[in-house]
């Protein structure tokens, strides 16, 4: 069970469509700026596509900044998938509920402050 009220989980939710979109465009503007044809074909194809799909077809073409924002995509999308599932803002390691304000500065986290420095030291 979520710490989060509806009314919470609705505003994440909000801004992590938000941000879903602003990362697509970046990598949309990236793609055409490449200028190859490969590269502004796949441009066409960002708004619709998943994560998954993207980073199969970028795999060519894929350099240090996209590849940033195909990871960050792919976090994006998570989190809104574990908003409808109820499990948002639970540490996927330890299912203790990730701190509000960690929430609030990186609405993409999946683990809580203490998994994920434990994995950082890794
Ligand atoms: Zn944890």
């Amino acid at each position: 069970m979520s710490h989060l009220s509806n009314k919470d989980l609705e505003q994440f939710r909000q801004r992590l469509l938000a941000y879903l979109a602003e990362v697509k465009q970046e990598i949309h503007d990236r793609l055409v700026n490449e200028g190859t044809d490969e590269s502004i074909s796949l441009a066409g194809k960002v708004h619709d596509a998943q994560a998954e799909s993207m980073s199969v077809a970028m795999s060519q073409i894929n350099r240090g900044m996209l590849k940033m924002y195909l990871h960050d995509l792919k976090d994006l999308e998570m989190a809104l998938e574990r908003i409808d599932s109820g499990e948002y803002g639970i540490c996927i390691d330890c299912d203790e509920p990730i701190a509000r304000a960690r929430l609030d500065a990186y609405p993409m986290a999946k683990r809580c402050i203490k998994c994920q420095s434990l994995r950082e030291q890794d």
